[in-house]
């Protein structure tokens, strides 16, 4: 055991003299995890102490960790054939192509690239395009939302509404604009839920009638905010989001990059408000994050019109890495094993479970909301009840470090403007056990009851 805690201490000083992790810095007396194995929901550290990962990775080991088939899918493919670049094709990526067609509600052209970002950069650049090649070259602006999150480049950080991630980078690109999402938690007194998302809707509307709707290519969307706090929309909002872009020719962006394969207790989260996105951004769950890969799905009559005759009119993007052939072999063995072991009902069995296993936790004083969507839920929490007061980030930091000690990785939501950091997450891999969603609920449970 000595020998084990030597190499873990030498790991630690070797960590922190080389290596620059990411949204952290070293505080003097703190130490990284070193992981050094994961099976199904638990990683094990270099000391063998057990955790159960509740928010898979970031959001994106949907099947668990530990999958032979996967590594498996990768070894033969890289065998077989290691590289093609996009500019030619090869069979894992038309398979994968067919399969996340076959998977949607209407006939897309997919798009490789390598990271969500990448998949976000492609979309906003496609409805740019889009606009020019169909006689409205002015029609440049994205519109996002407040608290989303899409991504860390240049354009896909414009498009996030956390000025935290971005005040230091600025200037960012030009024609990113903002609007805020409803939050049904907070809504006014004396609207109704559903009178207030027809309210938040008609926002974007107002928006795109002040900036000229002749601005205006696209709007991006989460289907639900997720690392931003967790904000469920009333289906009434969406329903009414798609009707207004149709209206102001304005293409609807769905980003599935956390809600795609099953995250949500449906194959993507769009599926939960009957509407047609223009543009699909997917990447995370794609390949349970085994290799990096990601989608961006555009719909058939959208890309028409890059098949036009023309010296330019081709869409001009190319990656080196989109659509890497193990990448694909993985992503299809990836959603084989979503299909037969019926994840993503099982998603939504698991979400309804632990929300009931946790609905004693609103009684706690400094629970405000509990919200959940399949397996994806936000826990918020406020210094007062009656004024909703977000509560300090101590108070916040205390549970996250009590789940810890317990054995339990729980996240919180990405860092929107001071004082909003106070929406605990949990995104637990798919294939969680009864046992693993037991144990869950019982740390929860048990470090609330010490924080009270
Ligand atoms: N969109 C959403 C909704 C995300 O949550 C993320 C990553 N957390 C991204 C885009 C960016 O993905 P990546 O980190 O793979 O670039």
């Amino acid at each position: 055991m000595e020998s084990v805690k030597q190499s873990t201490q030498s790991l630690v000083e070797k960590d922190k003299e080389h290596v620059w992790h990411h949204m952290a810095q070293y505080k003097p007396g703190s130490s990284p995890m070193i992981a050094s194995e994961a099976k199904g929901s638990w990683i094990t550290d270099h000391d063998g102490n057990r955790y159960l990962d509740g928010m898979s990775g970031l959001w994106c080991v949907n099947v668990g960790y530990g999958r032979e088939e996967l590594a498996q899918a990768a070894f033969e493919q890289m065998k077989q054939m290691a590289y093609v670049p996009m500019t030619q094709s090869h069979e894992p990526a038309i398979h994968l192509a067919e399969k996340i067609n076959d998977l949607l509600e209407e006939d897309y052209m997919i798009f490789y690239s390598n990271s969500g970002s990448d998949a976000n950069e492609v979309a906003f650049k496609i409805a740019r395009q889009y606009h020019h090649q169909n006689g409205d070259p002015s029609r440049h602006k994205i519109i996002s939302r407040y608290r989303a999150y899409h991504g860390n480049s240049f354009g896909a950080l414009s498009a996030t509404g956390q000025s935290l991630r971005k005040y230091k980078y600025e200037p960012l690109s030009s024609g990113f604009i903002h609007v805020s999402p409803p939050d049904n938690y907070r809504k006014p007194s004396g609207q109704s839920i559903e009178e207030y998302n027809i309210q938040c809707a008609k926002e974007i509307e107002d928006k795109i009638i002040w900036e000229q709707k002749e601005t205006i290519a696209g709007i991006i969307m989460e289907p639900l905010i997720t690392g931003g706090g967790v904000f469920i929309p009333h289906p009434v909002y969406m329903k009414k989001v798609e009707e207004i872009c149709k209206r102001h020719g304005v293409l609807l962006i769905i980003d599935e990059v956390i809600c795609g394969f099953g995250r949500t207790g449906k194959m993507f989260g769009h599926m939960h408000f009957d509407i047609k996105p223009d543009i699909i951004t997917m990447a995370k769950g794609l390949t349970s994050a085994y290799l990096p890969l990601s989608v961006t799905a555009v719909r058939k009559d959208i890309y028409e019109k890059f098949t036009q005759d023309g010296e330019n009119n081709h869409f001009r993007h190319v990656n080196t890495f989109g659509g890497n052939p193990a990448a694909c072999a993985v992503a299809l063995k990836n959603i084989e094993i979503l299909e037969n072991e019926n994840l993503v009902s099982r998603s939504a069995i698991l979400g309804d479970r632990l929300q009931e296993g946790l609905v004693e936790l609103t009684n706690h004083p400094y629970v405000g909301d509990l919200r959940s969507l399949g397996f994806l839920i936000g826990i918020e929490l406020v210094e007062d009840k009656n004024t909703k007061q977000p509560a300090d980030a101590e108070r916040v930091n205390r549970i996250i470090k009590g789940c810890k000690a317990n054995g339990l990785i729980v996240g919180k939501n990405g860092d929107t403007v001071a004082g909003y950091n106070n929406i605990l997450t949990l995104s637990p891999p798919l294939s969680c056990t009864d046992d693993d969603l037991g144990f869950i609920i019982a740390v929860i449970k048990k470090v609330f009851k010490e924080n009270e």
